[in-house]
Formats: C-alpha cells, sequence, structure tokens
C-alpha cells in the first residue's frame, strides 16, 4: 500500500489519491508539512511519509488540508462542527475541546458561526510557549483562518464573528495531550443534544471535501441574507472563480479532467467546459495544466452560485472537422483546419515545396 508510511503511526488516515500532490506531480502543496512543529511530515519523491517518532498527534497539519487528504481517528473536525454548533458552548479552546485551533480551516470556522447564534471565541491565550507554536507557524495559521472566515462571514452578511481571546481565562485547567483526547471523547459521547451526522457520510463517489459539503449546507440555511456585496473583497485561498478565453482555448479538456473535485466538467457533446465554484478548492491544476493559458482565475465569488452548485458555461465552442486531420477542432471561421495542423503547415511549409521540386 502506497499510504502505509503514514497509517503506520496509527495516527491518521492518509488517502494517498485526495493528496494533490499525488493527482498532479507539478503541484507544490505543503500545507501539512510547513504546519509541522516536529518536521515529521516529508515529501519522500512522490510519497508523503511521516516520522511516528517525532508526530505527538496535534492535528495541526489538518486544518490546512485542501482534499481532507489527511483525517485523524482521533479527532474528526467535521465531527466537531456538527456536534460544537448543536452545543451551548461559545468557546473554541485547545484546553477544551480541540487538540489544537490550527486543526480548524476557515471553512470549519464558517460553518459554526452560521450555525450558531451569538457568534464564537477562539482561546488564542495558549499559543505562547506552546510545543506545537514552533516559530509561531500554528499561530500565524491560526490568525489567518479566523481573518479568511471573518471576511467570508461579512460577504454572507453575517451579523454574529470570530472573537479572539489572549488572556487566561481562571477555568483554564492545564491537560497533557492524552488527558485532552479522552476528555474530547467523553464530550463527544456526552452531547445530550445529538447532531445529525448525515453531513460527515458524503454520497458514493462525492470528490469534493466533506467539510465543503458542511459548509455549503450552512450557507443555504442563510441565503435569504445573501445580496449583491459590490466591492466586497471575494478572494479567499479555498475557493477561486474560473474563466476560459474561447479565443485561445483548444478544446483539449484537461482542465476538466484533471480537477481532483470535479467543479470543471465536459459538456455532455464535447463542445465546452462548465464550473461549480462550489467544488473548487483553489488548487490551480487547471491553470497550471492548460498548455495555451486559457483558464484563469475570476476572484468574483458569487454565494448564490457558490452554495447551491449552479454551473456556469465556461466556454462553447462551434466544432468542424479539421480537412487535413480530419478531427473536430473549436471553429472560428476561416479555413477549417485546425490550429496544430495550422501551426504544422506554417513551420513545414518549406520542407513540402523542397520534396515537391525534388520530385
Ligand atoms: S496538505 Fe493535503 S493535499 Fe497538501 S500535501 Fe499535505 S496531504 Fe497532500
Ligand atoms: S481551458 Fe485550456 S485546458 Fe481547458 S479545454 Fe481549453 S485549452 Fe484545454
Ligand atoms: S477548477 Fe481548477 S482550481 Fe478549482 S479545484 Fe478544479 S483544478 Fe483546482
Amino acid at each position: 500500500m502506497r499510504n502505509e508510511s503514514i497509517t503506520a503511526a496509527d495516527l491518521f488516515k492518509f488517502d494517498y489519491f485526495k493528496c494533490l500532490r499525488s493527482d498532479y506531480a507539478k503541484n507544490e502543496c505543503s500545507f501539512c508539512i510547513d504546519i509541522c512543529p516536529e518536521e515529521a511530515m516529508v515529501f519522500d519523491r512522490t510519497r508523503l511519509t511521516l516520522d511516528p517518532e517525532r508526530c505527538t498527534g496535534c492535528s495541526a497539519c489538518m486544518g490546512g488540508c485542501p482534499t481532507e487528504a489527511l483525517m485523524s481517528d482521533l479527532f474528526d473536525p467535521n465531527r466537531f462542527v456538527l456536534e460544537f454548533s448543536a452545543s451551548k458552548d461559545h468557546d473554541i479552546s485547545c484546553k477544551e475541546n480541540v487538540p489544537c485551533l490550527a486543526a480548524l480551516s476557515p471553512e470549519h470556522l464558517v460553518s459554526i458561526v452560521l450555525r450558531k447564534s451569538g457568534g464564537i471565541t477562539c482561546d488564542l491565550s495558549h499559543c505562547e510557549g506552546c510545543a506545537i507554536n514552533k516559530e509561531n507557524k500554528a499561530r500565524e495559521r491560526i490568525d489567518d483562518a479566523i481573518d479568511e472566515a471573518g471576511k467570508f462571514l461579512q460577504l454572507c452578511n453575517e451579523a454574529n464573528g470570530i472573537e479572539k481571546r489572549e488572556q487566561v481565562s481562571g477555568n483554564d485547567v492545564a491537560l497533557d495531550r492524552r488527558g485532552m483526547f479522552k476528555k474530547l471523547f467523553r464530550a463527544a459521547q456526552e452531547i445530550q443534544e445529538e447532531a445529525s451526522m448525515a453531513e460527515l457520510v458524503p454520497p458514493e463517489h462525492e470528490k469534493q471535501p466533506v467539510k465543503r459539503i458542511i459548509l455549503k449546507n450552512s450557507l443555504k440555511r442563510v441565503a435569504e441574507r445573501f445580496e449583491a456585496n459590490t466591492g466586497a473583497d471575494t478572494s479567499f485561498s479555498f475557493v477561486v472563480g474560473k474563466k476560459i478565453d474561447a479565443d485561445t482555448c483548444t478544446n483539449c479538456q484537461e482542465c476538466a479532467m484533471f480537477c481532483p473535485t470535479e467543479a470543471l466538467s465536459i459538456l455532455k457533446d464535447n463542445t465546452g467546459i462548465v464550473f461549480q465554484v462550489g467544488k473548487c478548492i483553489a488548487c490551480g491544476i487547471c491553470n497550471d495544466l492548460c498548455q495555451p493559458r486559457s483558464i484563469s482565475d475570476d476572484t468574483h465569488l458569487d454565494l448564490v452560485n457558490f452554495a447551491f452548485d449552479r454551473m456556469e458555461l465556461l466556454v462553447k465552442h462551434r466544432l468542424e472537422v479539421c480537412e487535413e486531420c480530419k478531427i473536430a477542432f473549436p471553429y472560428r471561421g476561416g479555413e477549417k483546419i485546425c490550429d496544430r495542423c495550422r501551426d504544422y503547415k506554417d513551420h513545414f511549409s518549406d520542407l513540402f515545396t523542397m520534396a515537391k521540386d525534388l520530385e
């Protein structure tokens, strides 16, 4: 098994096929490696490996993984979102209910705020001096997630927000990490107000991460609040809009074939590409793959399209059969010759003339 080096540590489940770096060799995702305080995660050529001697099970790496390729048996952030949202608690703290706040992504935080009334507080009073927060990397990741979640909540016209608590509260009881996991386990068992866990089990063959499904379900609950937020900053690290230049797109369809979440798909009659922004995780693979650089980011985010998985037609071609190679190509007027045959003729026309002269 290709993923045995991760699961051997008995701490994480690693789905090799979900990892962006196994999907596309040139992808440079390194969220999990960058945040690990113990340098326990390393890429060995194309394989992500974990050193079980170094890993402390802090779970900080999970929050950043865009595809949920890394999941832990000890803490499931998606389950936490559903349980915490159904509870009366408002404080998220590494001394109370999570192993480290870095285990939560902006998507998790937005979902919690949209599902609760009254907003939430993130307890950051223990970051300084914490073994997980080496070189302040975990704290920076947490701050970025909170800030980005706050920006997204503003776009949703959500009145409640996320507060940061920097001062140690008198109620805080220091627990070692083992004690923390025991407490988390008990708390999950004790939840009286049973949250529906159906959202944790996506339909078979679903390619988008569960945290995205939960976020979209959270947004649907407040959809009546969405209004044109003209001028708002709609660029986010976890989603991006797309556009395709119809004049240069060759209809090779590679962007759709390699999209890890099926945010891009091919029209049934093969004449174009459609896009569902609600499934996009901003991995950039489509932009990297497109040889004529026809696909690019469109930072305008339409919340209705996002929440309801609406399809946008990015490009639609009129196909004609090339007179030279007899293969269908996007026709833009003039001679019915595809770009490849035209290029070939332009570059090698001298050779054809010379060969003719020799006859
Ligand atoms: S964060 Fe996820 S997708 Fe990125 S390298 Fe790590 S396991 Fe792969
Ligand atoms: S956008 Fe680029 S990768 Fe996608 S079909 Fe067009 S040319 Fe191919
Ligand atoms: S549309 Fe592009 S950026 Fe978005 S998930 Fe697919 S490949 Fe990644």
